[in-house]
């Protein structure tokens, strides 16, 4: 059984001090981590002060992109030495937001995934198509793509503890989300990949979140899908009684 894994993409939101209060609000009433994994995909600028308040807590923490060295002369880049050292258990990769507006491709993500895992820490990597390839009905082929150029070179047992987030960009932050249907559908588009490339074993193991205009009212229906195993969640993520309520699923 794959655990489930809910994880808040607050994207370039809030300041330190609503940080801070957000993971006040949270922190001791999310369910335990033996049921779920919650997390926060914060600006890296408070992860630092976030990780020390959620201490003795089941509160884990993400941060929204990494470079791929650990060290050097990359002026603004944020280094996954660093934020391993910190204690964060989980990088997002590959948003589409970063492929489109900071021009990263599918090999920078390759990269960042090795890195990040060379670290300890787990990359939650994003895959998903464009409007117009949902609606060419090529879909499939683009996902599966994205997963094999992103998973190039890494071993099974590092794909088994992977996270790999199907969001098709045409639902992200619009209020139009796929139905559950389409996310079960691509979620397995992403499985089959791995079983491709790993095997049945593998793939059985690899977690796949759905993300895209997730919210309390649907999340409960992405989670009874077979192949959907969390939510990566952009606007319900950043009020925390919305985020708490995302939860709610977890009886
Ligand atoms: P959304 O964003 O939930 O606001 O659609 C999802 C994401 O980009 O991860």
């Amino acid at each position: 059984m794959r655990k489930p894994i809910i994880a808040g993409n607050w994207k370039m939101n809030k300041t330190l001090a609503e940080a801070q209060a957000f993971v006040e609000a949270v922190k001791n009433n999310i369910p335990s981590k033996e049921l779920v994994d919650t997390v926060i995909g914060s600006p890296a600028l408070f992860l630092a002060s976030m990780n020390e308040l959620r201490q003795g807590t089941d509160l884990q923490l993400s941060a929204q992109n990494s470079y791929f060295e650990n060290a050097g002369a990359f002026t603004g880049e944020t280094s996954p030495a660093a934020i391993a050292d910190l204690g964060i258990e989980y990088i997002i990769i590959g948003h589409s937001e970063r492929r489109e507006y900071f021009h990263e491709t599918d090999e920078d993500i390759n990269k960042k995934a090795k890195a990040i895992i060379a670290n300890g820490v787990t990359p939650i990597i994003c895959c998903g198509e464009s409007l117009e390839t949902f609606e060419a009905g090529k879909t499939a082929e683009w996902v599966e793509g994205q997963i094999t150029a992103a998973l190039k070179d890494l071993t099974a047992e590092q794909v088994s503890n992977l996270v790999i987030a199907y969001e098709p960009i045409w639902a992200i932050g619009t209020g139009k989300s796929a139905t559950a249907e389409i996310a079960d559908d691509t979620c397995g588009v992403v499985r089959t990949t791995v079983e491709k490339l790993y095997g049945k074993e593998v793939s059985e193991k690899v977690r796949v979140q759905y993300g895209g205009s997730v919210k309390p009212e649907n999340v409960a229906e992405y989670m009874s899908k077979e192949n959907v195993d969390g939510a990566l969640v952009g606007g319900a993520s950043l009020d925390a009684e919305s985020f708490l309520a995302l939860l709610d699923f977890v009886k």
